[in-house]
C-alpha cells in the first residue's frame, strides 16, 4: 500500500506531506505535484514545495499536463469553454485532474493507495466532495488535518521545522494559480494591481471564447467592465488583500471609492483667474 501525498504547494499540503511521512516512513510514501508554469504559479510556492521534499527526504513525483507552458487560459482557449454547465472548471480537469487519473489508472491498477489531502476541518464539504469522486472509483483517500485529531497531529505549521508558507499568503488566502478561473473579483482586483501581464490574458481569453469567466445574478460580467471601477479602487487606495471578509471588503472599496470621488470634486477649479 503506497500513501500519495498531494503536494499542492499550499501550505496545508506541506503539513500534510510531513505527516504522512512521519506516520508511514518516506519508503511508503510518494510526494505528488501538479507543476504549473511560472507565469501563473509564483515562484515562492515552487520554493516551499521544493523545502517540504527536501525535509521530508522525497523527490516531487510530478504529474503534469503534456505542455509544460500550459496555463488555466490556454487549456480554457483549447477547449473554448471555462468550464461545462455547472461543472468544475475546465482548466482544474485539464492542468490537474486528468493527468492525475491516468497516472493513478497507469502506476496503480489494483488501487493500491492512499490518496492524502490538505483539507481542513471547516472543509468538509470538500472532503466529502472527494470521497463521492474517488470513492466509487475505488480509490481510497484519507485528510490527517480534517480526521486525524489533534492528539495524532505532529505539526501544525511547516514553521515548526524552519519551512515558511509561501509568500503569496501575506495577500492571498489560498496557493491557487495567480488569475484563479475559481477565484472571485477580490482575487482579481489584486490580479488587476499586481499582474497585468495576467489580466490581459484572462481578457484574451474570454474574447476568444466568447463568454465571462465570471457570473452574478444578473449574467455574464466581463473583466473590461471591471477595469474602470478597479482603476478608481486601485487610485483610491482599495488595499489589495483577501484577508478582508468579501462583503466587509467590498463595503470599504465602495466607501473608499465614493469619498475619493467627492474629495476630487471639491478641489478648486483648475481654470479659475
Ligand atoms: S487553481 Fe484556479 S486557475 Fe488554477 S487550475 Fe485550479 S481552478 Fe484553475
Amino acid at each position: 500500500m503506497k500513501h500519495i501525498a498531494l503536494l499542492s504547494g499550499g501550505h496545508s499540503s506541506g503539513k500534510v506531506a510531513i505527516e504522512v511521512v512521519r506516520r508511514f516512513g518516506k519508503e511508503n510514501v510518494i510526494l505528488l505535484n501538479h507543476d504549473l508554469p511560472a507565469l501563473v504559479e509564483a515562484e515562492d510556492i515552487k520554493r516551499f514545495k521544493r523545502e517540504v521534499a527536501a525535509y521530508v527526504g522525497l523527490p516531487i513525483t510530478y504529474v503534469n499536463h503534456p505542455d509544460p507552458e500550459a496555463n488555466q487560459f490556454s487549456v480554457c482557449i483549447q477547449a473554448q469553454a471555462f468550464k461545462v454547465d455547472s461543472g468544475p472548471e475546465l482548466c482544474t480537469a485539464r492542468l490537474k485532474t486528468e493527468p492525475f487519473m491516468r497516472y493513478l489508472a497507469a502506476q496503480f491498477p489494483d488501487k493500491d493507495c492512499i490518496i492524502y489531502y490538505g483539507y481542513d476541518a471547516n472543509e468538509m464539504h470538500r472532503v466529502q466532495r472527494r470521497i463521492g469522486v474517488l470513492g466509487p472509483l475505488g480509490y481510497k483517500t484519507d485528510y490527517p488535518l480534517a480526521l486525524w485529531g489533534a492528539e495524532s497531529r505532529t505539526i501544525f505549521s511547516t514553521m515548526e521545522v524552519g519551512i515558511a508558507p509561501p509568500m503569496g499568503y501575506s495577500q492571498f488566502k489560498h496557493a491557487n494559480c495567480i488569475g484563479c478561473l475559481k477565484a472571485g473579483w477580490q482575487h482579481w482586483y489584486i490580479v488587476y494591481c499586481t499582474r497585468p501581464d495576467i489580466w490581459a490574458l484572462g481578457k484574451q481569453a474570454e474574447d476568444i471564447i466568447g463568454y465571462a469567466i465570471h457570473h452574478d445574478e444578473s449574467g455574464p460580467v466581463y473583466m473590461e467592465d471591471m477595469e474602470e471601477k478597479f482603476a478608481a479602487m486601485r487610485c483610491a487606495g482599495v488595499p489589495q488583500t483577501e484577508h478582508i471578509p468579501h462583503q466587509k471588503f467590498w463595503a470599504k472599496a465602495n466607501k473608499i471609492v465614493k469619498i475619493s470621488a467627492q474629495q476630487q470634486s471639491i478641489l478648486p477649479c483648475e481654470c479659475s483667474t
